[in-house]
Parts: C-alpha cells; structure tokens; sequence
C-alpha cells in the first residue's frame, strides 16, 4: 500500500489516497478545537491514544455486528479505512445530560435519562451544525429513512456495547457521537472515530471526567485523561 496525495485536512485528522482507490489513509493529530473552532490548542500525545482507542473500539463493535471502515493499523498514528461517502450528521447518543444537552432544557449535568436520547446536527461548520430531525434529513436528502433506521439501530448497538465494555472498567458512558459513511455499493458503515475527543467518559467511582470536557473547560490534567482511558481500555 502506498501514501499518497492528501484529499482532507480536518480539524483533528488528516485523510490521504492511497494506490487502491478504495482505500484512505487517516492520520490522527495531536490538534485539539473546541466550540466550532474558537478554542484551539494541542494535546500531546493525543493523536496517538485516539487511533489506538478508535482502532480498538471499532474491531469490538464490529465483532458485535456494527460494520465499519476500520481496515488496519499502519502505524501510531495511521490507520487504513474504507474510503466512503459521509452522511453529513453528526449522530449523538446520549445517557446522562451533559453539555449542550444540559444547557437546552436546564438540567443538572449528571441527570440520568429515562431512556437513552438520540440526536442529529447537520454537519456544517459554518452553521454551527445546528439540529435537525428525521423530517429535515429526509426533506432535504442527507440520507433515506431506510437508512436512517439502520443508523439508528447501529447507534443504539454502539451504546449498548460500547456501555458494557466501559462499565466493566469503571467508565460511565454519558454520551458520545458517530458518523456513518457509505461505501461505493451504498452500504452504511461506521466511520469517523470513537475516542475521548467524541464521547464523555466519567469515572464511576470518583465521577472524574476523563474526555475532552477537560480540554474545553480548562480542567487541566488532559493528557493524563486520555491516557487513563486508553489504559483501561487497552492494558497500556
Ligand atoms: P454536546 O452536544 O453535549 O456538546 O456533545 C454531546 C457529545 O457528542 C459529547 O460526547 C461530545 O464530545 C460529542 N460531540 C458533539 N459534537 C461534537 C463535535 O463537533 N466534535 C466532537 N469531537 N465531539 C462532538
């Protein structure tokens, strides 16, 4: 297989060609933003954990009948992934009210859900990826509803799974957020990353955060963080 030129430049990976069209290499940065972008910084070793952690992650949900464009890790920071087409949503499964979820409806952070919560944000930076609802999606095309079922259900499986691996490792999952992506034949697969940049992972016992919370509100002890979660994860 063979690097070639970059197609993308996001704000926390890089995507380039490779010699097989139907393969992209992912290169993950250390870079960290917050709110759209505003907030900026760098979280050393980051780039790192969060391919080992995704890379992990993806091969447990897809033994779990979640298919996904993992393909194979090249290197710290490089992965092989399927090359797809993303639905531009931003798909949030959420537990416990936390965040933006929190501030909407006046909740205490911490509020356990009766049931588990799934929202969509059309992905667009200059918006501020606003959300949207089954009716937007289908009015405007991002995806069919048929295809909104089967993003539903692999989130939903996500959860479950993702949820029992971490409690067991005294995790809470609070929330978290997916992208899928659409291979050449049209089939749904999990794409994007799973990693403490994308979920909230709270400490059961202490109720410590160990995610990106720690970044966006200046909680210090970052680093430390996300290599906590790799640890228990992972056993390094
Ligand atoms: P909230 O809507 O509360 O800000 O985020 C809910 C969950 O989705 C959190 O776990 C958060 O990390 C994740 N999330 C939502 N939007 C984004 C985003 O644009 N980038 C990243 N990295 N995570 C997001």
């Amino acid at each position: 297989m063979e690097k070639r030129e970059q197609l993308y430049e996001g704000k926390a990976k890089k995507v380039f060609a490779t010699d097989d069209p139907t393969l992209v290499l992912v290169s993950y940065k250390d870079d960290a933003t917050a709110f759209n972008g505003l907030k900026k910084g760098t979280i050393e070793g980051k780039g790192a954990i969060n391919n080992r952690v995704t890379n992990y992650l993806m091969q447990l949900l897809e033994k779990n009948g979640v298919p996904t464009h993992f393909v194979q890790e090249l290197s710290a920071r490089e992965t092989l992934v399927k090359k797809v087409a993303i639905v531009p949503l931003e798909v949030i499964v959420r537990n416990v009210a936390a965040g933006s979820l929190a501030k909407r409806l006046g909740l205490a952070e911490g509020t356990v859900l009766s049931r588990t919560v799934l929202e969509y944000c059309y992905k667009d930076d200059a918006l501020g990826d606003p959300m949207v609802n089954d009716d937007h999606i289908a009015a405007m095309g991002w995806a069919t509803e048929a295809e909104m079922a089967t993003i539903r259900a692999y989130a939903l499986t996500v959860n479950r799974v993702l949820g029992e691996t971490l409690r067991d490792l005294n995790i809470e999952l609070i929330d978290f957020k997916l992208e899928f992506g659409r291979l050449a034949d049209g089939t749904i697969v999990l794409a994007d990353e799973i990693s403490p940049d994308t979920c909230r992972f709270w400490d059961t016992v202490t109720r410590e955060k160990l995610d990106k919370d720690r970044f966006r509100r200046d909680l210090g002890g970052v680093e430390d963080a996300y290599h906590e979660i790799m640890k228990r994860l992972m056993g390094e």
